[in-house]
């Protein structure tokens, strides 16, 4: 493929419908008033990118994929500090917002109907390079790795689901349910909101509850023979990270009277679960969709005090070349987080 300085190899959904992702040669941009150029140190991959993939979620091709970024601030738009020059940063997806909708003014541009958002509407960062927003912007520790800091993103929605307000208190007795990125952050977010927490995953999960237990969690394995019997209705807070309809029952099966309920995995399906248990025992729901200026807030400031551990999460660092290996396992669901660095 031949590139050119105005182009770059970037991973890209080329038309809707099923697959049609390939590297492909994408046009560079030039930072404008209030943008920055990043050049891109590592690319998470998220489930949305899998979906996106598969043709399951609504992206508008041809577009580069991927939304969980950490890159270095290598040129600046008009009106951007200086300061932020030679920074290493992780990203908050927004691309744009209306900016005056009762969401966007009420600080949550992810509920806004005209929101653009990097790696689906606007070229993310499965490229060399992106151009994003100036206030997208989070520095990011030097002791934290470029691959480790694309887990940003996720913790941040993980914090906009568990933290505004905190669901976990001290002292809570917290049950996360899937072993999956999200599942690791939510456990220690829970953690470090002082709960004493459970991961929950299945047979498959061997490599995740690895990890789970190497971080100090305590974990339960559902054995082939079927879900345990739970030893009663005893969790302050379940935090279904699995997305599956065994997940979410199993949840509000332990879930004790006056319980938390935070729904993070998403099943993309209809599930039967018993609703009414939501006033027999007046569960509270809770949920978050994606990210909030907020949760970022909150999310960098656990990074920054080191309540988290992101490294142990970092499946394998590949080169863009290797896009579809790096997206089948992610699918498969063997390891954790799986990241394309396009310096390789
Ligand atoms: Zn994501
Ligand atoms: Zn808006």
């Amino acid at each position: 493929m031949t590139v050119s300085a105005e182009t770059m190899i970037g991973v890209t959904k080329l038309e809707a419908g099923r697959g049609h992702v390939a590297l492909s040669e994408r046009s560079r941009k030039y930072p404008g008033p209030g943008e920055v150029l990043l050049e891109v140190a590592g690319t998470g991959i998220c489930g949305t990118d899998l979906h996106i993939w598969a043709g399951e979620y609504h992206s508008v091709p041809p577009v580069t994929i991927g939304h969980e970024i950490c890159g270095v601030v290598a040129g600046l738009g008009e009106g951007v500090e200086p300061e932020w020059l030679g920074k290493r940063v992780a990203v908050e997806t927004y691309y744009s917002t209306c900016g005056r909708c009762r969401y966007c003014r009420g600080g949550r541009r992810n509920l806004c109907l005209e929101r653009k958002s990097l790696g689906t509407h606007v070229d993310g960062g499965m490229a060399p390079w992106v151009v994003v927003p100036d206030i997208n912007l989070h520095e990011v520790p030097d002791w934290v790795g470029d691959a480790p800091a694309t887990l940003s993103e996720p913790l941040a929605c993980v914090c906009n689901s568990m933290m505004d307000p905190a669901v976990v208190e001290a002292g809570d007795a917290v049950l996360v349910i899937g072993p999956g990125a999200m599942g690791l952050l939510a456990a220690q977010v829970a953690r470090a909101c002082g709960g004493t927490v459970t991961v929950r995953g299945t047979e498959a999960d061997e490599v995740r509850l690895g990890i789970a237990t190497e971080l100090g969690f305590e974990v339960e394995v559902v054995g082939a023979g079927g879900a345990p019997t739970p030893a009663g209705p005893n969790v302050d807070v379940v935090i279904e990270c699995s997305g599956s309809e065994p997940g979410a029952r199993y949840g509000f099966d332990v879930l004790r009277r006056g319980g938390a309920f935070v729904l993070v995995g998403l099943r993309g399906a209809d599930i039967t679960i018993r609703l009414d248990l939501v006033c027999f025992h007046e569960f509270a729901i809770r949920s978050g969709f994606a990210s909030t200026a907020e949760s970022w807030n909150t999310a960098m400031r656990l990074i920054w005090q080191k309540n988290v551990e992101l490294a142990p999460l970092i499946s394998e660092v590949l080169p863009l070349q290797e896009w579809e290996h790096a997206f089948n396992a992610s699918r498969a669901g063997r390891g954790v987080k799986y990241v394309l660095d396009p310096r390789r």
